[in-house]
């Protein structure tokens, strides 16, 4: 089934130059570029983004790390895409994710983990949203 997903470049991987690295191994991989930018979070907009998570002790730190720095944000679209980025991300822990990962090779630990990847149809669908009108992706 062709799905769309939505893909972040954490601050953490823009600050190490490693956006195009990041977008070849999706292109590798199968998944269409269907919209992109380069923009930065405000701590606002990146509390609202991380919702979800607003009741775990991580939250605040993270609002912290999405907001410190550019990130390149854009929908994959392919064969199960959502699941097959999952994959090329690897494990949340970037100590805990094999090498050939994108968070195995680009990340640092469970918070500094190089890349977002929207975990569900339905989040994917509220997470494209969230950054980009219908018009925007193509
Ligand atoms: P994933 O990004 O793999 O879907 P989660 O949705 O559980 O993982 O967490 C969202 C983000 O919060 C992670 O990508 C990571 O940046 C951060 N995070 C998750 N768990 C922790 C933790 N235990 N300590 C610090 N930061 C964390
Ligand atoms: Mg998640």
């Amino acid at each position: 089934m062709t799905e769309r997903t939505l893909s972040i470049v954490k601050p953490d991987a823009v600050a190490k130059n490693a956006i195009g690295d990041i977008l070849r191994r999706f292109e590798a991989a199968g998944l269409r570029i269907a919209a992109a930018k380069l923009t930065k979070l405000s701590p606002e907009t990146a509390a609202q983004f991380y919702i979800v998570h607003k009741e775990r002790p991580f939250y605040q730190d993270l609002i912290k790390f999405m907001s410190a720095g550019p990130i390149f944000v854009s929908v994959l679209e392919g064969e199960n895409a959502i699941a097959k980025n999952r994959e090329i991300m690897g494990p949340t822990d970037s100590k805990k994710a094999p090498k050939g990962t994108i968070r195995g090779d680009h990340g640092t630990d469970v918070e500094k983990n190089a890349v977002h990847g929207s975990d569900a149809p339905e989040t994917a669908k509220w997470e494209i949203s969230f950054f980009f009108s219908q018009a925007d992706v193509h």
